[in-house]
């Protein structure tokens, strides 16, 4: 029974959840959570594997890092953080380099010491090939960025694998979320807050969601219930924005991934927790070994777990997990938004609601803006 509620939201990851936290905290609201999977957390779910032991990220590797401190105070109320700070490896031509390309990177690669200016200077004359053109496109904005030749190497063979879209054909966006650093810093994100969370990613949500307003409702799929739900009531959908219009203005492309998942019989696989594998050849794109994401913890030193990523395009049968975002894609949701706009009920949020590559800080933040200019004003009329 729907009408019982104030709230309904569509979707338990990090935008409903924390939706759902305000509401029945802040304004008193009593709110209907529900999910089509059998689990809270949407894609940050994670799960202690039953032989090991180790915790692992079930929709891929989690790493929580922001710049933002309202962001980082909010979690502060559900968890603390280990002092976890990401790095990255890759494997290019059966040597071992660090992600994302630093000075180290570009010493070892060109196989002799540079100072900061030098290497400056080395990959500035590489990226005059693009004769001062501005970059429009992944491939032109890497070639500014770092030059031909580290291209070739760490980014063209692993993001054929990735997007299997040609990347003239991808938004310059996606590079340049990884930095270019000219000093040995290594560390994979720049931000002034990082860490995992010290018990778990589910702990989070079991926290956010245990309040006695707030009903969690599990494997139910939105659409078999739309029609029960009364048309005045407020609903948050986090869902895939064309399945909720029944794709009446085209299919929104995603990429989505194969995690291929087994426990080893040894302690440590590959001494770190992710190694990306540069080269085409190779096919899948990284290897994750969740033990090293929790070195604090006591996990059993004969045993491991790993899981290889391949990526492909996502039929409509698979997870969306990130948006693929041509310049017909941006077309198509433009259509999707017109429509979400008149759609005065429902309030459309999350990576999959607004077609966005989110990070969890990210979707959290978006969620509370959403929470305070659009639903607490709502609310409060009711
Ligand atoms: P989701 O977590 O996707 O939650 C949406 C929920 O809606 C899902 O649980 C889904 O089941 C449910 N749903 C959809 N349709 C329906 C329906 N019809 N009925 C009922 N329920 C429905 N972020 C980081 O900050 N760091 C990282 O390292 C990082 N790595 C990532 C790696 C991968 C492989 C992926 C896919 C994402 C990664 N992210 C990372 C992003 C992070 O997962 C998102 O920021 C976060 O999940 C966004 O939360 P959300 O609530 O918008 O969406
Ligand atoms: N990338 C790459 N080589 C790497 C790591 C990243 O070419 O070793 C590119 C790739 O196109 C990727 C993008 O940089 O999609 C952003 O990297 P990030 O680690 O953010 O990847 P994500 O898994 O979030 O897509």
């Amino acid at each position: 029974d729907f009408s019982q509620f104030d709230l309904v939201i569509v979707g338990a990851g990090f935008f409903g959840a924390t939706i759902a936290e305000r509401a029945a905290k802040t304004l008193g609201k009593k709110v209907l959570i529900i999910d089509r999977r059998d689990h809270i957390g949407g894609n940050a779910y994670s799960e202690n594997d039953k032989e090991t032991g180790i915790e692992v990220h079930r929709y891929g590797a989690h790493l929580f890092h922001t710049p933002n401190k309202l962001v980082w105070d909010y979690l502060a109320n559900f968890t603390t953080f280990t002092s976890y700070q990401h790095r990255v490896f890759a494997s290019h031509r059966n040597s071992v380099y660090s992600m994302p390309i630093n000075l180290g990177t570009i010493c070892q690669f060109f196989g002799r010491q540079f100072t900061p200016d030098e290497a400056r200077a080395l990959v500035a004359s590489q990226a005059q090939e693009l004769g001062g053109k501005e970059p429009d496109n992944l491939e032109e904005k890497a070639i500014s960025l770092i030059g031909r030749p580290l291209y070739d190497a760490f980014i063209r063979g692993y993001t054929a694998k990735q997007w299997q879209t040609d990347p003239t054909a991808l938004p310059a966006s996606i590079i340049t979320r990884l930095p270019v650093r000219y000093n040995f810093n290594n560390r994979y994100f720049s931000d002034a807050y990082e860490g995992l969370p010290t018990d778990g990613y589910t702990a989070i949500f079991d926290k956010m969601l245990e309040h006695r307003n707030i009903e969690v409702s599990l494997g139910i799929d939105y659409f078999a219930v739309k029609n029960a739900i009364p048309a005045d009531k407020l609903v948050v959908f986090t869902g895939p924005i064309d399945r909720y219009f029944d794709y009446r203005a085209g299919e929104l492309n995603w990429r989505t991934i194969d995690f291929e998942k087994e426990v080893l019989p040894v302690g440590d696989f590959q001494g770190t927790a992710v190694m990306n594998y540069s080269d085409e050849a190779v096919p899948y794109t990284r290897i994750l070994e969740f033990r090293h994401f929790n070195p604090e913890r006591q996990y059993p030193d004969d045993k491991t777990v790993i899981v290889r990523e391949y990526s492909r395009f996502a039929g409509r049968d698979d997870e969306p997990y990130y948006p693929i975002d041509t310049s017909d894609d941006k077309k198509t949701y433009q259509a999707y938004k017109k429509l979400a706009e008149a759609e005065t009920n429902v309030i459309f949020g999350g990576r999959l609601g607004t077609y966005r590559y989110l990070d969890m800080h990210q979707a959290i933040a978006a969620a509370i803006k959403t929470f305070e200019t659009d639903i607490t004003p709502r609310l409060s009329q009711s």
